[in-house]
Formats: C-alpha cells, structure tokens, sequence
C-alpha cells in the first residue's frame, strides 16, 4: 500500500470532480437563459410502417445550439435537467413548439401523421399534467388523436398513481407508447393493466438483430406479444435493409431509424412529406 500514490490518486479524483461540479453549475446557467435566447429547437424523426413503407409519424428531439459549445446532445444535458427541474418548463416549451408544427403541417395539407414528444418521469409525477397537455392541444389547436406521449417504464414504480395519470390522459384522447421497451422494469404485469396503445422496441436489441439469436428471439417475441395485446409496436434504431426485412418478416408494424432517416429540422422533414407522394420515404430528407 503506498500513501502516497493513494493521496495523490485522490487529489486527482477530487480535482476531477471539482471540473465536473464547477462544469455542471455552468451548464445550470447556461440552461436558465437558453430558453429565452431561443437556442433550442426541434428535430423530428420519421416513423415508418414497414408494410407499406408510409410515413405514419414524427418524433419530436430536443436540440439546443449553445453559442460556444455548438450542438449539445440531449443525453448530455436532459439528465441535469431532471435532475434540477428545468424540465418541466422545457418540457412543456417541447410539447407546445411539436403540437403547433404539427397543427401547421395539416393546415399545410400534409397528410395527417402521429406526433411523438417523450415525457420525462418529472414531467409525468406532475399532479396537473393531464390539465397541462389539455391547455396545450387547445391553444394550439391539434387534435388529441395526432399527440403521442412517450413515457418510460421508470413511471410503473408507482402503479396506482400511473394507472390513474395514464387513464387520466387517455380521457383527453392521446395516445400513449412505452419508450425503450425492455430496458426498464419489465413488467409484464402493467401491459395489460395500463391503457397504452403502442411499444417501443429499444435499439439495443435491434441493433444486432441480425447477428445475435438472442436479440431476434427477443425481438420476435416483443412483437408476436404487442400483436396478440392489440397494442402497435415500433423498432427503434434500424440502421439497415437486412435489420428493416427482419422486422417486416416479424410482422412489427413500425420503424424508426437511420435507415430511413436521422432527426431533422422541421424544413428537411417536410422533404419526408413530400417524398411520401413517390413513396421514397428513406434518405429523403439527406439530399
Ligand atoms: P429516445 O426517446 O429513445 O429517442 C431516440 C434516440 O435514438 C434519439 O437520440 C435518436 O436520434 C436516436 N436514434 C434514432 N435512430 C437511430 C439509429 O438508427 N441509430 C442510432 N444509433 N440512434 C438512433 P437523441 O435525439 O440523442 O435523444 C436521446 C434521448 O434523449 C431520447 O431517447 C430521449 O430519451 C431523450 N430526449 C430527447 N428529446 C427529449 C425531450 O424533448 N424530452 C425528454 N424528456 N427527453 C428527450
Ligand atoms: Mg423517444
Ligand atoms: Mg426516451
Ligand atoms: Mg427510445
């Protein structure tokens, strides 16, 4: 045992640490003026059926271009977010900003899709919520039907207070997906408790669905288990012809991923629309 070596590795450590608060009270402060600076934005990814190969939804991404740092990914700062509760007013700015592109495109005669926006489990605990998203559809004008909230497995800790806020949300007439599916809880329990109408297949097991029997068995079996529930399934993260024949073969009805295309801002995403009318939905929005 050397003292010495062991100081100085904790002198390094805290030295780490020290960066990582002092970097994380920067980022706080950052945050706070971002929403007024108006550095965030939306992009949106298409979802497609696998059948026909229609465009059949968005899901709406938070981005934020911080002036310094450039383009800061979601993972990086969402988590923060949660954490200190700025999520809840940029959530609500999220839900408000995807509901109105939404509203705009259908008064741009495109044709009708499904809005996704991912709720995080602090927007979801909110007592009001249901009052919230309501007020929010009504001043925006999009119909309940087109809004689809994303919410994750994390939200089953408190079964009696998510079937009530699920049922709750349901009254209001929008749809509700169980994001990452199989990474979570997994319960299968609330599957047929809760009022959801759709699974999201984690891309961690579509990922090497190809290659790995394990993750096809899993795959496969997701999706035999939604159809039999009555409940839509989507594969996240399907980046290849082979992945997207797999999938189609297994009779999941939708996927998303850069196989068909990456999250785009609101302009390239209205190349989707237009690709739609010639059926080439994948790699539209690239060019
Ligand atoms: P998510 O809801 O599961 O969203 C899908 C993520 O997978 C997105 O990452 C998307 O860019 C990425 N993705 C899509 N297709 C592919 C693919 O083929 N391959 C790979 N490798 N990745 C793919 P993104 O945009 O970085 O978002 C990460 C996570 O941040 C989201 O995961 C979601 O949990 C969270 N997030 C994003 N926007 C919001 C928001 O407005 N509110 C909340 N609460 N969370 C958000
Ligand atoms: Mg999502
Ligand atoms: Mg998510
Ligand atoms: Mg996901």
């Amino acid at each position: 045992y050397n003292a010495k070596e062991s100081r100085n590795s904790w002198k390094r450590y805290e030295k780490k640490m020290n960066l990582k608060a002092k970097e994380k009270l920067l980022l706080e402060n950052d945050l706070r003026i971002a929403l007024e600076l108006d550095q965030f934005y939306l992009a949106y990814q298409p979802l497609v059926d696998l059948e026909h190969e229609h465009l059949v939804g968005a899901e709406a991404l938070l981005r934020w271009s911080h002036p310094e740092r450039g383009e800061i990914s979601p993972a990086d700062f969402i988590p923060l977010c949660e954490e200190n509760g700025f999520i809840l007013p940029l959530g609500e700015w999220v839900l408000r900003q995807a509901c109105m592109q939404m509203k705009m495109w259908q008064d741009q005669g495109f044709p009708p899709i499904v809005m996704s926006v991912n709720l995080s489990i602090r927007q979801f605990r909110q007592h009001d919520l249901s009052e919230r998203i309501g007020n929010v559809l009504k001043e925006t004008g999009l119909e309940p039907q087109w809004l689809e909230l994303e919410i994750t497995e994390s939200i089953m800790a408190d079964v009696a207070f998510a079937t009530s806020m699920l049922e709750k949300l349901k009254k209001i007439g929008v749809r509700i997906s169980i994001d990452d599916f199989g990474t979570g809880y997994s319960s299968l329990y609330y599957l047929k408790r809760f009022p959801i109408d759709k699974l999201k297949i984690d891309r961690s097991f579509v990922n090497d669905v190809l290659t790995d029997r394990n993750d096809a068995a899993i795959v496969s079996g997701i999706s035999a288990m939604a159809r039999n529930l009555n409940l839509k399934v989507t594969a996240e993260g399907v980046e290849s012809a082979g992945q997207a024949a797999f999938l189609k073969e297994q009779k999941c009805q939708e996927a998303q991923g850069y196989y068909y295309s990456r999250p785009v801002p609101a302009d390239r995403f209205e190349a989707l629309f237009e690709a739609e009318r010639n059926k080439a939905v994948r790699g539209a929005a690239s060019s």
